[in-house]
């Protein structure tokens, strides 16, 4: 059997999806491109700068950073997890489907209909996307929380944070046990939350909201790629108070402390005011990229690409030493 077809076997969303998720590369690179140049147009502008489409690309591609040892490890992983978004939104999204409509169905079946009845009509659609949507966001969010605050998970999703530069590339960069265990667990803990609530409002978990929801994500993986970049790209100190401007998670790849565990959320900044991790940035910050100030350049243990399979692995032993955490202190899981 064909790929293709296992593929279309095994994930349940429309095809014009599966056509979107295919194209989902070229089209996040190609918004980068695009948006890269707009905002290079821009700031030139700003500047008083006439514009140059040779020093546009020198801009949004600059020679070191491509060059630097770390942007390398980056292009040797990148073939293991080259289709992680594609299967995050495909396999995440399906899970989260199934799960929902199931714990729904049981949950109806165990205690009876809600005495909400909420089954039709538009307040039944936004309720429905809006919990599909806000419950894949918080599973993003509570997935990286748990692989910073668990020891055992902050060894393994260090190979992320290891990065001493961030280009577009960088996105790509897990170690693939996080890629496993991030498939196992967004869609259903997702699915969970979304089957509990609509049943309590008395609907249905809706395909096509979760197609709209599944789409939506696609759209957004290409300010994934400013996520992971030089470029500082704030929407407003107002804004950031709702969703995660693209700056805010390159807070979160700096090696200061009090940048540590900050900014954990993918799209909305909620879940970071919430838990008491976000951080809005006054204006541009200075930012040096790591994991710590003592494991960088020549100390960097993910320096090869052997070193960044093996060590994480190697220190990851499933184990309660809050030593193990990038700061200890914090630690929520602790005496
Ligand atoms: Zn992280
Ligand atoms: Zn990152």
């Amino acid at each position: 059997m064909k790929l293709s077809n296992l593929w279309h076997r095994i994930i349940i969303l429309p095809d014009h999806t599966h056509a979107a998720l295919g194209k989902l590369p070229l089209l996040a690179t190609a918004s980068y491109v695009l948006f890269g140049l707009l905002f290079y147009t821009w700031s030139a502008r700003k500047e008083g700068e006439s514009f140059s489409l040779k020093r546009a690309l020198k801009s949004l591609f600059p020679a070191d950073l491509y060059l630097h040892p770390s942007s390398k490890l980056d292009l040797l992983v990148f073939p293991l997890t080259v289709g992680l978004p594609i299967a995050l939104t495909a396999v995440g999204f399906t899970s989260l489907l199934w799960t929902g409509e199931t714990v729904r169905s049981w949950l109806q079946a165990t205690m009876g209909a809600s005495a909400l009845a909420i089954s039709s009509g538009w307040v039944a659609t936004t309720l429905q996307f809006a919990v599909v949507f806000l419950a894949m966001d918080f599973a993003n969010f509570m997935y990286h929380y748990l692989f910073h605050k668990v020891p055992f998970l902050w060894r393994i999703h260090r190979v992320h944070h290891s990065a001493e530069v961030l280009t577009p590339l960088t996105r790509w960069r897990f170690h693939p046990v996080e890629v496993v265990l991030e498939l196992s667990f967004k869609g259903p803990f997702a699915g969970i939350i979304t089957g509990a609530v609509l049943y309590l409002f008395g609907t249905k978990v809706s395909t096509s909201a979760t197609v709209i929801v599944a789409a939506m994500s696609v759209a957004f993986e290409g300010t994934f790629f400013f996520r992971h970049s030089h470029i500082w790209v704030s929407y407003g100190r107002l804004a950031s108070r709702l969703l995660c401007s693209p700056c805010m998670h390159q807070i979160h790849h700096s090696i200061d402390p009090k940048h540590w565990d900050k900014n954990f959320g993918l799209m909305l900044s909620i879940w970071d005011y919430l838990f008491g991790s976000r951080h809005i940035p006054e204006g541009r910050e200075q930012l040096q990229f790591g994991i710590n100030s003592e494991e960088i350049g020549e100390r960097n243990p993910h320096s090869s690409f052997a070193g960044a399979l093996l060590e994480p692995v190697a220190t990851a032993i499933p184990r309660r030493n809050a030593s193990l955490l990038r700061n200890p202190a914090a630690d929520p899981f602790g005496p």
